[in-house]
């Protein structure tokens, strides 16, 4: 009872990322036609309207958030234009809070009852992810190197782990993987965590996929994002950096130095895509860039996780035009979405961005793939969970396990051909 009495004394003073949500509805629109895709698109220029997805197929709805004061007229243009539409949360406020109320005590549990800083049970705040990375790097001191390559905006560490089979050969080939370049895409920094788990923890199963490659994952590469979207603003998406007098944040994955800037990304500090003052504005990116920079000739396979929308994305995302090598490419894609598809029958759509979704210019799979010249560049964006966004923490596991199976399979196929 004492017990009980302290945990709910723990979660209660803690502030909630979900009340600045109250009233915020999200709505699903279906856009039948190309004209309507195109209404959809306009509206998704005005900043007051959060898309979280735009997808291309007619039949897939696009869900949106709205704050209150602006629903009045958003329902008021949606009937003008005669599109179709569900509000299908009202109060994204209560969601959000049950959710993080959920996620507090399980956190709780975890730290009573795990031998690790991590548990698969819940969304891990920044500090408990780099604990546990220090961790393996204790009890694994032949395989498992850790190191701090930099710091994020507010000072962070942005703690990189390096995973070997412990043979001691220097130089091998290397898988870089990163996760959370967008903070409120909290299953992508739990599925890092997972890879990391599963290639440290459990090794005899996994050793074939350390035998010629190394393993490289920065897990929260936007932790001043993460950390926010875990302690006042839960659907923040960009870095922290103040940009304007009004507004904070660059788009990370809007921010690397190809074709920087030339479509699918804003010039107004304020929108959720901008593109940050210059290419390479925050250290974040600066850090990113360097490591894949570092690896050059090495690195053969660059995977960086995202949410939501079951896609497994590849070059290029700043023109519809495709890199020669697409094939190759396009058949790492492929054997993960099967893996995904026979173990659990979750479909992905496979393709580069631009075509599967739209085009979008500074992305660090283009980056990796144009400049740092890894020939296997893929963006994952990982099931939907709740709203979009916030998967439950039943969830988790089972999300994480699931896209595990299909990185697996992209690094076989990847070590096999490369
Ligand atoms: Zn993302």
């Amino acid at each position: 009872m004492l017990l009980k009495a302290f945990s709910l004394l723990l979660l209660c003073s803690v502030a909630l990322a979900a009340d600045s949500y109250d009233g915020y509805k999200i709505y699903d629109i279906i856009a039948s036609n190309a004209f309507e895709k195109q209404i959809l698109l306009r509206l998704s220029n005005n900043m007051d309207y959060d898309f979280f997805d735009m997808p291309r197929a007619f039949d897939a709805a696009s869900r949106v958030m709205v704050q209150p004061k602006d629903q009045a007229e958003f329902e008021l243009l949606l009937q003008k234009f005669n599109l179709e539409y569900a509000v299908i949360n009202d109060n994204l406020g209560d969601s959000l809070r049950q959710e993080q109320l959920e996620n507090q005590s399980q956190r709780l549990l975890s730290q009573r009852s795990a031998s690790r800083s991590i548990s698969f049970t819940a969304f891990h705040r920044h500090a408990e992810i780099n604990a546990y990375l220090d961790e393996l790097a204790k009890a694994y001191p032949s395989r498992v190197t850790v190191t701090t390559p930099g710091q994020s905006y507010e000072n962070r560490d942005l703690k990189l782990i390096t995973i070997t089979n412990g043979d001691g050969k220097t130089g091998k080939k290397v898988i870089f993987l990163d996760a959370g370049i967008h903070a409120r895409e909290w299953i992508a920094p739990a599925e890092a965590l997972y890879v990391i788990y599963q290639l440290v923890e459990n090794f005899a199963a996994n050793s074939a996929l350390l035998k010629d490659y190394d393993w490289v994952i920065l897990p929260v590469v936007n932790p001043d994002g993460y950390e926010y979207t875990h302690t006042s603003t839960r659907m923040w998406r960009k870095t922290r950096k103040p940009v304007s007098s009004s507004c904070y944040g660059t788009d990370a994955n809007r921010n690397f130095d190809y074709h920087w800037g030339e479509v699918g990304a804003s010039s107004y500090s304020c929108a959720d895509t901008f593109k940050g003052e210059t290419a390479f504005s925050e250290p974040e990116t600066q850090l990113v860039r360097d490591l894949l920079l570092g690896y050059k000739g090495r690195g053969k396979f660059y995977l960086t996780l995202h949410s939501y929308g079951n896609y497994l994305l590849y070059p290029y995302g700043w023109t519809s035009a495709l890199p020669t090598t697409w094939r190759d490419i396009d058949a790492v894609a492929q054997a993960g979405a099967d893996a995904i598809k026979s173990g659990t029958g979750t479909k992905y759509t496979v393709g580069s961005s631009t075509n599967v979704l739209y085009a979008a210019a500074g992305g660090s799979d283009d980056y990796a793939f144009a400049v740092a010249e890894f020939p296997i560049s893929i963006t994952m964006e990982l099931p939907a969970g709740g709203t979009g966004f916030d998967p439950t923490t039943a969830q988790i596991l089972p999300y994480v396990s699931e896209t595990w199976l299909g990185i697996k399979a992209m690094a076989q196929k990847v070590i096999e051909e490369f």
